[in-house]
């Protein structure tokens, strides 16, 4: 690869980050509650089925968020663009540590002709 394939797949990658604004990061969990009295649902034994929002922390925490059924395709799609983000920083990055070696090697090669 010369720098300019480098550089050129480094732009095409920058275009698909954004829009990095609608990222999220964590797990869909789909649960079921159940109520105690009162309800003929959880009488039969159905419950409610319940969507949550993991997220975790370093150290082991995790933080879960409830979510209404209308939010469910947003959150999943979120979750979805967060790791495409992230394969995508991580494809940069191995770019820029190519160049960085690159460069390197010009330097080098440019010290030893002069
Ligand atoms: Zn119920």
């Amino acid at each position: 690869m010369t720098r300019e394939q480098a550089l050129r797949k480094r732009e095409q990658l920058t275009t698909r980050l954004s829009p990095a604004a609608g990222v999220l990061r964590g797990s869909l969990l789909q649960r079921t509650i159940h109520h105690t009295s009162g309800c003929l649902k959880c009488a039969r034994g159905e419950g409610h089925p319940l969507w949550v929002l993991t997220v975790g922390y370093p150290g082991g925490k995790t933080r879960q968020v409830s979510l209404r059924p209308e939010q469910v395709p947003q959150v999943r799609e979120a979750i979805e663009h967060y790791h495409q983000c992230k394969q995508v920083l991580e494809a940069i990055s191995e770019l820029n540590q190519f160049l960085l070696r690159l460069d390197r090697e010009q330097s080098k090669n440019q010290e030893r002709a002069s």
